[in-house]
């Protein structure tokens, strides 16, 4: 079995459904919620690298759009007014714990050996100096046409974990964890609490879909474990509607669904 209170390093990445309302307006008590509760981890010993989405989704709530844009440009524009916003709030909110954030923009160039060892080496001086790093893409560079675009951050939150050499990666959405079937569309559905094989029947469990202000879906997640799982990471998808849930996978409490190759 494995002893969530041994892990030490883990990342967590949120998504914009559990920032932010329907109506794209942050969700206060959540990102309070939220960020207390990691303070408090960070406090008891752990040290936490958090994913954020929601620029995008702050961001254009913060122009005046009430729909998640569509062309390139926008995007980048919701996503440079939203990053500042993120990194406020964060910034304002750990501050009330006497924690200090980093803020780290990515692109898929990380993959990349030298620069992967770049961001291995910040993200390791952060961690000794007790700094919470927030990662997310930078959205203004990294676009699709380039292909420079990681797209979603459930996969880049995989990769972030290999690379800091985490001992976990939670990855916190809208949902309990991974279904046999679509709890949304089928009230008997079942919650598979652990995934020891990641093939192409767990494929088919994801589907498609996402919501209208978030990228994901099951199926970035699934993509995330295998990133995960491939550079030895245990992941777990969590629902981030209530963050001090993550006591109780602290404290091997049955929560979400668990990806791992070990026993
Ligand atoms: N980087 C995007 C943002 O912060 C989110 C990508 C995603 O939703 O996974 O809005």
């Amino acid at each position: 079995m494995i002893d969530f209170k041994q892990k030490k390093r883990v990342v967590v990445k949120v998504g914009t459904s559990t920032l932010t309302h329907k109506t794209g307006k942050l969700n206060i008590r959540r990102v309070e919620q939220l960020v207390k509760t990691l303070a408090d981890l960070q406090n008891a010993g752990k040290q936490i690298v958090l994913v954020s989405s929601g620029a995008i989704g702050l961001g254009m709530s913060k122009i005046g759009l009430t729909t998640r844009p569509k062309d390139t440009p926008m995007k980048q524009a919701c996503a440079a007014v939203g990053q500042c916003e993120l990194m406020y709030l964060y910034d304002k909110l750990f501050a009330d714990y006497s924690l200090t954030v980093a803020q780290v923009l990515l692109t898929k160039y990380i993959l990349i050996e030298d620069r992967r060892k770049n961001v291995e080496n910040a993200l390791e001086r952060l961690l000794e100096y007790n700094v919470i790093p927030i990662v997310n893409e930078n959205d203004t560079v990294a676009i699709d046409e380039l292909e420079l675009e990681v797209g979603e951050n459930d996969s880049l939150a995989a990769m972030v974990a290999g690379i800091a050499k985490a001992d976990l990666l939670i990855i916190m959405t809208d949902i309990d964890g991974l279904y046999d079937k679509d709890p949304r569309k089928f009230e008997n559905a079942c919650l598979i609490p652990l995934v020891e094989n990641i093939n192409g029947e767990i494929r088919d469990c994801a589907g498609g879909a996402g919501t209208a202000l978030g990228t994901g879906g099951m199926a970035t997640k699934i993509r995330a474990a295998e990133i995960a799982v491939e550079s030895g990471v245990d992941m777990v998808i969590m629902n981030g509607d209530k963050p001090k849930k993550l006591y109780d996978l602290f404290e091997n409490k049955p929560v979400g669904t668990l990806f791992t190759t070990r026993k």
